[in-house]
């Protein structure tokens, strides 16, 4: 998979790709993420890539030609699926949706900025639009990290163990049962015996039932999903 990013901040993902299980991913080959600095695509005098918007108003727009330009110089090297752009009024970012988006092979993300991009370029260059919650940051920097981290960690051969991703939250609509490593006991409080026991048996059935209680405790909206996608 290859995933390209847009942005007027390129050094914000530094630390997020440089770091961990998506800096192996990378190492490995298995995600290329390639972070284009949208100043580079301007041109205009100082490389400006925003102005003030129409009509007036508080805060600056990113314009639609460096934009314009850097997705046109992308899509002449290889077909992308998607040219996703981070927006608080997008579609609400959720585990399906990463599922989804990382059977695909190459992908644009474009990062907005200040009161975001020019309509015209979501009229015309954008094909989804992914929001990661109902708050405003600042930039879709961390969002477009949030989204790439959420489906590089799905790839085959990323994570270690390959059915650790399937047995986290929200696979299968359930949350993830507790989990307890070294020491057995701390202070007083001990690991579970079952978990002691080697019966792996009855662990993934003490697992499955934890999964079930944590679910319907703390999101009884995806239980009561779960209960009635299982009558049907
Ligand atoms: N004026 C816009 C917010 C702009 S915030 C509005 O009210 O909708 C600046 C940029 O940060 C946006 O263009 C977007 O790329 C990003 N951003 C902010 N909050 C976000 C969120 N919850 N999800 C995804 N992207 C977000």
């Amino acid at each position: 998979m290859r995933i390209d990013i847009i942005t007027c901040l390129p050094k914000m993902f530094d630390s997020f790709f440089g770091q961990s299980i998506l800096k192996r991913a990378q190492d490995k080959k298995l995600v290329e993420i390639v972070v284009h600095d949208l100043r580079e695509y301007s041109d205009y005098n100082h490389r400006q890539v925003d102005d003030y918007a129409y009509g007036g108003g508080a805060g600056m727009v990113l314009m639609i030609e460096p934009i314009d330009n850097c997705i046109t110089h992308l899509k002449k090297e290889r077909n992308y699926d998607e040219v996703i752009y981070m927006s608080p009024d997008g579609e609400r970012f959720n585990q399906k949706m990463a599922n989804r988006l990382s059977l695909h092979k190459n992908l644009i993300i474009l990062c907005g900025h200040y009161k975001g991009v020019d309509e015209r370029v979501r009229e015309t260059l954008v094909t989804q639009e992914i929001s990661i919650g109902d708050y405003v940051l600042s930039g879709g920097e961390i969002p477009a990290a949030v989204v790439c981290d959420a489906l590089i960690r799905l790839l085959p051969g990323v994570l270690s163990d390959e059915t650790s991703a399937l047995t986290d939250s929200f696979q299968d609509d359930l949350l993830a049962p507790p989990v307890y490593t070294r020491p057995a006991e701390f202070k007083g409080l001990k690991v579970p015996d079952i978990l002691l026991s080697g019966n792996d048996k009855e662990i993934d059935k003490w697992r499955g039932e934890k999964a079930l209680e944590r679910t319907k405790i703390r999101r009884p909206e995806l239980y009561d999903k779960l209960k009635h996608d299982l009558r049907d």
